[in-house]
């Protein structure tokens, strides 16, 4: 189902001087210093990059833990904080190949490959 805190694709913000891309969203181009953006859907293929077991998380996420947050280089050359969605401590290491499945309630979904 889509709606504004679901969707299917993880989408940055490019640069229409430089092409330099951003994610979370930016009002002004720190490589150029212009702020003419336009919205692009990433491919969404990446590499862990770091990742950290969360055992002791905020209040709300409490029955989900113990978990892995992780930051994904994504092909495209950004780096995104995300979480898994077939977590298994033993798939999970730096420079497992991962591919975007969703983005929910402010979390970039990832599937280890
Ligand atoms: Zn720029």
């Amino acid at each position: 189902m889509e709606n504004k805190n679901s969707r299917e694709k993880i989408k940055a913000l490019e640069c229409n001087t430089c092409r330099k891309l951003y994610f979370p969203p930016k009002y002004h181009c720190s490589q150029c210093d212009k702020s003419d953006f336009s919205e692009i859907n990433l491919e969404g293929e990446g590499k862990v990059y770091s990742f950290t077991v969360i055992r002791m998380p905020f209040e709300e996420f409490v029955e989900e833990a113990p978990y892995t947050f992780a930051e994904v280089a994504l092909d495209e050359g950004l780096v995104v904080p995300g979480r898994f969605t077939n977590e298994d401590e033993k798939d999970i290491k730096i420079n497992a190949r991962v591919s975007f499945v969703r983005y929910d309630s402010g979390v970039n979904w990832f599937k280890i490959r």
